[in-house]
């Protein structure tokens, strides 16, 4: 049975960096035989514009029945002025419960061609490639009990809950594991087990876990020396999991490593490996429809999204080396473009890509 792809081009830049990321998958699906079948809909406040709320029933189901989903970017000033419950973001949040992705990968990938975007040195960061898996629906985020209460002394105390249970931990393990699998088979556990119980269990929990992953070589690290190793030396890491909370700063700082937000995809996975795939960046509000967004996040979201949803390795693999073989060509969009290199629109990029895809297919 073929597989589906659902595409969410959204709002702002979102349907200029979709309609390459289009080009893409249309290509490697054509040229390599994999049979997917594409389908759109809306979300975001295009959603609100044309229906009134940010996540149609429509788009909900589209989504529930397909196997991937590639996201542009939801969200504007447009629609900022909006009651909360329907803001176009509401239409991001709603797929990620309806769908239950509870695993989170980012990426930190710094293309040796553009070192210099990064505000560490180049040698410190040059041909960086780390993946961070983040918990994305437990944690202290949403532990209950949770909020703010007057104590008998009259002084308010603020609470949050830092919980998870057994199931929650191996199944996000069970991502990481899996994705070291996929990489160089390194995973390192972050967690604060000299302070935290919750994170002790998930200490124990890995290793376990790991008996059943002998490819795989396991680490723990305390989040307070995660961070330092990060900007210190982060090419020391492949993949690394850690709860939401740790996971968010651990995320944003690794992200900013690279320096270059235009080239970040992301993936939040369900049990089963379905997926959400989606640049890191947002709607880009004060470039939309100008032509000169940077549509690679969104190109290497489709390599995620053919690599962890749809097990089509060698599609994953050459969309990423397309990509690779570009920047080599010194071929720039305004966010990423530094002297002495080229600089070439959203549709200019997007046809570069697809004229090295077509070399190498
Ligand atoms: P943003 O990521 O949209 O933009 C931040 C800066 O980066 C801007 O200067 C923008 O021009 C630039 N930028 C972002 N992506 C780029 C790209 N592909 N190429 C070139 N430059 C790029 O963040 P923001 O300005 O804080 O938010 C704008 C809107 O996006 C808001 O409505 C916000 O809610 C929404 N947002 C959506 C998502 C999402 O859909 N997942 C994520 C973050 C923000």
């Amino acid at each position: 049975m073929s597989k589906k792809v659902l595409l969410l081009p959204g709002d702002g830049i979102g349907p200029e960096i979709v309609a390459e990321a289009e080009r893409v998958l249309d290509l490697v699906n054509d040229k390599l035989g994999l049979g997917l079948e594409t389908d759109h809909a809306l979300v975001g406040g295009s959603a609100i514009d044309a229906t009134g709320v940010p996540l149609p029933d429509e788009t909900l189901d589209k989504a529930k029945a397909s196997d991937a989903i590639l996201l542009g970017a939801v969200g504007g000033p447009k629609w900022d002025e909006l009651d909360m419950s329907i803001r176009p973001e509401k239409g991001l949040l709603g797929l990620r419960s309806n769908l239950e992705l509870f695993g989170n990968l980012r990426p930190a990938i710094l293309y040796p061609q553009l070192a210099s975007a990064s505000t560490l040195k180049p040698e410190v960061v040059s041909g960086l490639d780390i993946l961070i898996v983040r918990e994305l629906t437990g944690g202290i985020y949403f532990g209950q009990p949770r909020g703010v209460r007057t104590l008998e002394n009259g002084e308010r105390q603020g609470y949050n809950t830092y919980v998870y249970s057994e199931s929650e931990i191996k199944r996000i393990a069970k991502v990481a594991f899996e994705a070291a699998q996929k990489r160089n088979g390194k995973l390192c556990s972050v967690d604060k087990a000299n302070v935290l119980e919750v994170t002790v269990l998930w200490r124990e929990i890995l290793d376990d876990m790991a008996k059943d992953y002998p490819d795989v070589e396991l680490s723990h690290m305390y989040v307070d020396n995660a961070a330092m190793q990060l900007v210190r030396a982060p090419k020391q890491f492949d993949v690394m999991v850690t709860g939401n909370m740790f996971g968010d700063i651990l995320s944003d700082a690794a992200a900013m490593l690279t320096g270059s937000i235009g080239m970040l995809p992301s993936a939040s996975l369900d049990e089963n490996n379905k997926g959400m795939y989606e640049p890191c960046h947002g709607s880009a509000p004060d470039i939309a429809g100008q032509g000169i967004a940077n549509p690679l996040a969104t190109i290497l979201s489709v390599a995620m999204m053919l690599r962890y949803s749809l097990s089509e390795n060698k599609a994953a693999d050459l969309i990423e080396d397309a990509v690779s073989k570009v920047l080599d060509q010194g071929l720039r969009t305004a966010d990423i473009f530094s002297e002495g290199s080229t600089k070439v629109s959203t549709k200019e990029m997007g046809d570069a890509v697809v004229a090295a895809l077509e070399s190498l297919v």
